[in-house]
């Protein structure tokens, strides 16, 4: 579904992304985990084409992400194509970023009425259907100031699902909630994760990590250090880096 292929970036003289190559497979939810500026946003916003990368190669449901392959190597695509592939890509954000002067169900029905012009009926029928799925569906003629910083969360979240994406990639959609916001957004993504869509989830929240990915992804220094199903990484770390980190999450 998406593959990486030694996908590097470079900021100015910082590598911020080494060399990586990660397969995610549909339906699967992989968790990616690892220390502050370990790279782990820069490689999701890599993989949306939020940001160019430097080298390497993404690929998305089997078309090449932002450039063609050419005799004399790789060019620049158009920004159409671009989109085409990024289109069933979702991203949900630490912060929300709703817009605040927007009704719930109009931040829902935005992108897909500009972006895939669909008309408003058809949209708002989805839209009232993602907040159902995120559990707000009462809350469509609400305001952003109105809802608790967990509901605007789910919002983002229905915001993504609206689009009707393939795959929705996750960074940090929780760190910026207080504590006890935190486990209704993390039930409202096990259930998208129980009806098979397929997720990529940067988190610190490791009891959500063991118990709904399929696979668990360390990344140090813009790389990735270890990957492996939860109970092997948490229950078994090979790497010293590895078992570093998760004492200090303990
Ligand atoms: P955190 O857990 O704090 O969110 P992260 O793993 O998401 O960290 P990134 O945001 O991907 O880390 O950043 C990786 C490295 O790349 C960091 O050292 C960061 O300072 C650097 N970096 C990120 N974006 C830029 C940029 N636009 N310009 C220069 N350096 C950048
Ligand atoms: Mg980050």
């Amino acid at each position: 579904m998406i593959s990486t292929r030694d996908l590097t970036k470079v900021f100015g003289s910082f590598t911020a992304l080494s060399g990586i190559s990660l397969d995610i497979m549909e339906s699967e939810v992989v968790c990616i985990i690892g220390p502050s500026g370990s790279g782990k946003s820069t490689l999701l916003r890599c993989i949306s084409f939020l940001e160019e990368y430097t080298s390497g190669e993404v690929e998305i449901e089997g078309r090449l992400l932002g450039y063609r392959r050419t005799p004399a190597g790789m060019v620049r695509e158009t920004e159409r194509n671009i989109d085409d592939v990024r289109r069933n890509v979702g991203m949900v954000f630490q912060h929300f970023n709703l817009w605040p002067h927007m009704s719930v169900l109009d931040n829902v029905t935005l992108g897909p009425r500009l972006t895939k012009r669909v008309p408003a009926a058809t949209a708002e029928q989805a839209g009232r259907c993602a907040l159902a799925k995120v559990g707000l569906e009462g809350f469509a003629n609400r305001y952003p100031s109105q809802l608790s910083g967990g509901q605007q969360q789910r919002v983002g979240i229905a915001r993504a699902l609206a689009m009707e994406p393939h795959v929705i990639l996750f960074d940090e959609p929780t760190s910026a909630l207080d504590p006890q916001l935190v486990g209704e957004v993390l039930d409202t993504m096990k259930a998208l994760a129980g009806e098979g869509i397929t997720m990529v989830v940067v988190t610190h929240e490791m009891g959500f990590a063991a118990q709904v990915a399929d696979r668990v992804v360390f990344m140090d220094g813009g790389q990735v250090i270890e990957q492996g199903p939860p109970s092997s990484l948490f229950g078994n770390p090979r790497s010293a880096r590895l078992r570093e980190f998760l004492e200090t999450w303990k």
